[in-house]
């Protein structure tokens, strides 16, 4: 662990061919532990703001650092590499393969940590436990649930302990309900140490987690750190 914050953005910009301005002097820190929203209607910023988060996207101007390292210095292999290592991901659609058993989808969360193939399948069933889906690891999607698919989903984004999980509208799919059981287990997550940033354009969801960052048309025009209880 780094001393420092786990993501730094400072100034960042995106200006997408045709000059659409997507983003606009975006700066924020995110500490190691926390969990934070990142709120604002379509069309805000949110899915650009985490692709570069995310170090899918490099911005047109301004820097990154993940876990302390500059990701504008990395070149694409070092850059995957830092993605596999520092960065989980979790999806609105879930983005499961369907012919892979619950168990294989959360392993392949370790193909590119060099962990061997018998050791990734027993972190994967570990992973698959910690989200309370151990009655489930030879499922393939099919035959899961929305709200489970969301925990298999997460239980992948887990498995190599990364310092940053990126949600984006992780409810998304999902009925009210479920919702709220997969924001449950986010919060229990957060509890037990992983950093967790989600992106949303709920209020209802953004308001309750401890940190929202609010967008508007590219700009952040909020950040409502908790205070510090004295
Ligand atoms: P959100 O995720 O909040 O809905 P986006 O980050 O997707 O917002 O989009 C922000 C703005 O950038 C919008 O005006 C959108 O049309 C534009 N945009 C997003 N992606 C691209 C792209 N690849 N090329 C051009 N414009 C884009």
């Amino acid at each position: 662990m780094t001393e420092g914050p786990v993501l730094e953005v400072r100034d960042v910009s995106m200006i997408y061919p045709g000059g659409v301005t997507a983003l606009a002097g975006a700066t924020l820190d995110i500490a190691a532990g926390e969990l934070v929203a990142i709120v604002g209607p379509s069309g805000s910023g949110k899915s650009t703001l985490l692709n570069i988060i995310g170090t899918l996207d490099r911005p047109t101007s301004g820097t990154v650092r993940i876990s302390g390292h500059d990701v504008a210095k990395l070149s694409d292999r070092q850059l995957s590499a830092l993605r596999a290592r520092e960065i989980g991901f979790v999806f609105q659609q879930f983005h499961l393969a369907d012919g892979l058993s619950a168990t294989d989808n959360v392993a392949a969360g370790l193909l590119y940590a060099g962990v061997p193939r018998r050791q990734r399948r027993e972190l994967a069933r570990q992973s698959l436990a910690r989200v309370g889906l151990a009655h489930r690891t030879g499922h393939r999607p099919q035959q899961l649930s929305g709200g489970e698919k969301q925990r298999v989903a997460i239980a992948r984004a887990l498995v190599n302990e990364p310092s940053l999980v990126l949600a984006d509208e992780p409810t998304g799919a999902l009925d009210t309900v479920t919702g709220q059981a997969v924001l449950g287990l986010l919060r229990r997550l957060n509890e037990e140490g992983t950093t967790i940033v989600l992106i949303t354009h709920d209020r209802d969801i953004a308001a309750s987690l401890p940190r929202q960052i609010e967008i508007r048309d590219g700009r952040l025009v909020r950040d409502g750190k908790p205070l510090v209880n004295k």
